[in-house]
């Protein structure tokens, strides 16, 4: 394992030198919170944050990417006719990933790169990424990612994880792609031999800040109709409003719908982010919903993140345990309150 220290003096211009080599991506202050975007040319991450308002799984998966284009134009050769649209995906560093961000890209990657399937755009783009993590010194009260699976300085999914130390980032080089963007940004001295140390009291005190818990060991014991058929589902649910605020700012929610618009003759095939939360997103050519009432929908989004998800993939369950649901839920619902309660 190799441990490298870099200077914050050195910092902007080891990332103006990878910009050679890569399209950087990264935190930045957006009025009230940070949000990842592309950076401009001159334009550098912002690493005095929490976590962003929203995920960064829109790296990868757009809240709306065009897939095709086509035309209705009778007098065009192409009318009728699906296009491609052109991508490109070019090498992109996305700097400042916290820990739990960079874990919920593997549990997307169990959807969208399956055996049967693989999403193409999805796949394209994750593969030229480089995620360059931060660990989180200070979680927010609403962290509970030791409880799934992951944590303030989890490695999992990243190619280098840095450290804040105060005048340094000490880089914990943990793929061939992390050693390529650091030489790439010249960031080589190595860290005195101490350094591993450091980090780990620096995690353990980190990890210790946590009080925030979730526990789900005893759902796998329950059958899929014993959880569903609860009768707790409508009071869990009264208050929520269906607003989909939780699943459009959580970084493991991966639905999405696909939707032809037309304007005039021309038209576009869209990839769009959709909620389990919303009444449209099941609702069939024929005027059936089989989740037709507010309350059906609720108890699918916490089915399908505590109870499905896990019999399918036995990893866990499908949360990282950012907190961003809980707080950003304009109802107070909380994950960890009904996830106790189908436990018990
Ligand atoms: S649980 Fe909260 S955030 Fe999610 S849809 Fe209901 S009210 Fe909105
Ligand atoms: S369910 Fe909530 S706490 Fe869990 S990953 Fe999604 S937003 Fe974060």
């Amino acid at each position: 394992m190799k441990i490298i220290s870099i200077d914050k003096k050195e910092w902007n211009s080891g990332l103006q030198q990878s910009r050679e080599s890569y399209r950087l991506t990264g935190p930045v202050k957006n009025q009230a919170a940070h949000r990842y975007k592309d950076l401009d040319d001159d334009e550098f991450p912002d690493m005095d944050f929490g976590e962003t308002a929203l995920s960064p799984k829109s790296i990868l998966f757009p809240p709306s990417e065009v897939m095709l284009t086509f035309t209705t134009d009778k007098e065009s050769p192409d009318c009728n006719i699906m296009r491609e649209v052109p991508k490109a995906y070019p090498d992109r560093a996305v700097i400042g990933l916290r820990p739990f961000d960079a874990k919920a890209f593997q549990v997307l990657k169990l959807n969208y790169d399956t055996k049967e399937y693989q999403d193409p755009y999805w796949l394209k783009a994750y593969n030229a990424c480089t995620f360059i993590g931060l660990a989180d010194n200070s979680p927010s009260v609403f962290d509970f990612s030791t409880s799934c699976n992951s944590g303030p300085f989890d490695e999992t999914g990243l190619d280098v994880l840095l450290v804040d130390t105060g005048d340094t980032y000490l880089a914990k080089i943990l793929s061939d792609k992390g050693d390529a963007f650091t030489m790439a940004a010249g960031f080589t001295t190595v860290a005195d031999d101490n350094s591993a140390a450091v980090i780990d009291d620096m995690k353990q005190a980190a990890e210790a800040k946590i009080r925030s818990t979730i526990s789900f060991d005893k759902i796998a014991e329950k059958t899929v109709l014993e959880l569903f058929e609860a009768d707790h589902w409508e009071e869990t649910a009264f208050a929520c409003i269906n607003c989909g605020t939780c699943t459009y700012s959580c970084p493991t929610c991966w639905c999405f719908d696909i939707q032809d618009e037309v304007s005039g003759t021309d038209g576009v095939r869209l990839k769009q982010w959709e909620s389990c939360m919303t009444g449209l997103f099941t609702l069939h050519g024929s005027g059936h919903n089989p989740r037709d009432y507010p309350w059906q929908r609720t108890r699918q989004r916490f089915m399908h993140k505590l109870k499905y998800f896990s019999d399918k993939y036995q990893q866990g369950i499908m949360c990282v345990g950012c907190g961003r649901c809980i707080r950003q839920c304009p109802a107070n619902i909380d994950i960890r309150e009904i996830c106790e309660r189908m436990n018990g």
